[in-house]
């Protein structure tokens, strides 16, 4: 489920995506797996019998899981593109959160390394730090996971502080905020 802040529009090369219809502040929860999101195992996809292309446009509507199994979101989540140096992250609390203030208008990335899937994905997001082609490599190498693990503590840190439209939403499906001190 997606925090309703979201306009999707058309990018320049990326299809769709999610742009920001007010400012959205550090810490801000903007998304995560709920009841209506749609769980399948690989079985159910055919997956084994995918071709590479098949298995690059699942990336347009699914991720896949640590323990397999692929995501649909159930709302315009699945619009949400990738970049290297992504403004929303995951976290171990089940919910995705801005890693720094989104300005109006922009738009809303997730690094998509942090997702299971065995494709190539060539990436053009003309961040400094590019990688170039997203490989899904894990365990996601050290370097990357404390690039990430600083940005995503950062955010927790106001993760109580800022006003969170999802409140009500995570709660109906048992996610608790973390308390994290304030430093
Ligand atoms: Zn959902
Ligand atoms: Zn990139």
């Amino acid at each position: 489920m997606l925090a309703k802040l979201f306009d999707v529009k058309e990018t320049k090369d990326k299809g769709k995506g999610l742009f920001a219809k007010e400012f959205i502040p550090k810490g801000t929860i903007v998304c995560f797996e709920c009841k209506k999101c749609k769980s399948l195992t690989a079985a159910e996809l055919g997956f084994d019998k995918m071709s590479e292309a098949e298995k690059m446009k699942l990336l347009d509507w699914a991720y896949r899981k640590k323990d397999g199994t692929f995501v649909a979101p159930c709302d315009e989540t699945k619009y949400i593109n990738h970049s290297c140096n992504a403004n929303v992250l995951g976290t171990e609390f089940g919910f995705d959160i801005a890693v720094r203030d989104i300005k109006k208008g922009e738009e809303a990335t997730y690094d998509y390394r942090d997702f299971y899937d065995d494709v190539k994905m060539p990436c053009m997001c003309g961040e400094p730090n590019c990688c170039k082609v997203v490989t899904f490599m894990h365990p996601v190498p050290e370097e990357l996971k404390e690039f990430w693990d600083k940005k995503v503590n950062s955010a927790l840190k106001l993760v109580n502080k800022v006003k969170q439209p999802l409140n009500e939403a995570l709660r109906e499906n048992g996610i608790v905020l973390p308390i994290v001190e304030y430093q």
